[in-house]
């Protein structure tokens, strides 16, 4: 195999000038998805990649792809890549570190006159994180045929459509099916991103195979009782929807802990009408369960929903479901987890294996092409906040094992 010599130095000065785009008066950075923040973030990679000489398209997501050619006519394009957007007032590497190894990639590409057989792009996701739409990886699902046409109506705090969002940064909210990719589109996509948790650092190791992503399962519930005076009202005769949201959330905590790995969360409890001598009558109520095995993620919903009826009945209370929402576990696929070990071993690297609890645009790309992550460490196991950083070190060991990986997908994969 070819001895590539990725730059650090390159890498490191991306960081920093991604760094100065979006900067937020509270000390981090506000690139929101789909804001004009975000979209200085693509105007900036636009001309990194023309400088090492890309072909640079936009689909009507407005998700970026920067391409070379390859070799061999009729291969599909190897993909490498991440997004640009950050939460309000986060940091520097979510999502940037991703799309700067890709990009290092890239540029050692052309700096060594590789001829890769398949063609190289490097993709930045259009709306990663959460969006002021109320949705994330906005990007990755419209490549998936994810997202629901009802979804462009979504708006924004000052009554904005996402549908008009989207026109002023270059996409066409009409055309989003065009952008759909399907099996054969892609030849394997891979991922950098930083690990957004304690595990690497506590390992003292740079990095980590990531081998699955976890499945979401979301549901939003009004949770109906009675309101009523809270003295002339006795204990035997309320029906509390607050006490019964209470016991609903502290059920699903015993349940999620009898699942290995899985998590649960009870993240938005809004009390109606939330006096302080009234007992409340109505509770918004927001759960989210993660686990990256499909049979827990099921077991677990169901178990939860069971013990949230029990609960409403036994106290004569009844439930409205608002919403619900569900994204399956992804696996990482097996070529492209035998090339990242396998670069891994050839460079004497211990790079121990990981799940991903978070999202990425990795789970949507699973519809239609293998993927792979590598997790880059997260010093003090902190991101989302303005103090997120990488070492150096693992910036440099992991754009080394993606561009190592990378070769040797490229030699195996048709
Ligand atoms: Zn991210």
């Amino acid at each position: 195999m070819t001895a590539l010599t990725i730059s650090l130095e390159r890498m490191l000065a991306d960081i920093e000038a991604l760094g100065r785009v979006g900067v937020d008066p509270r000390g981090g950075l506000s690139r929101l998805g789909i804001s004009p923040q975000e979209q200085l973030a693509h105007e900036w990679f636009k001309q990194q990649a023309s400088q090492v000489g890309m072909t640079l398209r936009g689909d009507a997501a407005a998700n970026l792809y920067a391409r070379r050619e390859g070799s061999e006519p009729g291969l599909a394009p190897l993909m490498a890549g991440s997004h640009l957007d950050t939460v309000p007032n986060g940091g520097k590497y979510d999502g940037a570190a991703g799309v700067v190894i890709a990009l290092e990639m890239a540029r050692t590409i052309r700096d060594f006159g590789v001829r890769l057989r398949h063609p190289f792009e490097v993709i930045v996701f259009r709306a990663e994180e959460p969006s002021p739409f109320g949705m994330s990886t906005f990007g990755s699902r419209v490549l998936a045929g994810r997202l629901r046409p009802e979804e462009l109506d979504a708006v924004d705090s000052k009554g904005r459509s996402l549908r008009d969002a989207l026109r002023t940064i270059g996409g066409d909210p009409e055309e989003l099916e065009g952008a759909r990719m399907s099996a054969g589109d892609v030849a394997a996509y891979l991922e950098v991103h930083n690990e957004q948790g304690p595990h690497l650092e506590r390992a003292g190791l740079p990095l980590a195979v990531v081998t699955e992503i976890a499945g979401i399962k979301r549901g939003r519930w009004r949770v109906i009782g009675e309101p009523n005076h809270s003295g002339s009202t006795s204990m035997d005769e309320r029906r509390d929807a607050l006490m019964a949201a209470s016991e609903i959330a502290l059920e699903l905590e015993r349940l999620a802990r009898s699942y290995d790995g899985a998590v649960g969360t009870i993240g938005v409890l809004t009390v109606e009408p939330n006096a302080v001598n009234i007992v409340p009558g109505c509770v918004d109520l927001r759960w989210e369960i993660r686990s990256c095995f499909v049979r827990d993620l099921q077991e677990l919903e169901d178990a939860f929903e069971h013990a949230a009826h029990a609960i409403l009945e036994r106290r004569g209370l009844r439930l409205e479901e608002l919403t619900r929402s569900n994204s399956v576990p992804v696996a990482a696929d097996r070529a492209v987890l035998e090339a990242f070990e396998e670069a891994c071993a050839a460079r004497n690297l211990t790079a121990p294996r990981l799940r991903s609890m978070a999202g990425h645009d990795a789970s949507h790309m699973a519809a239609f092409t293998r993927i792979g992550m590598l997790f880059i460490r997260s010093t003090g196991g902190k991101s989302h906040v303005p103090e997120e950083h990488s070492p150096p070190e693992s910036l440099a060991v992991a754009a080394t094992i993606m561009l190592d990986a990378l070769m040797r997908l490229d030699r195996d994969l048709d």
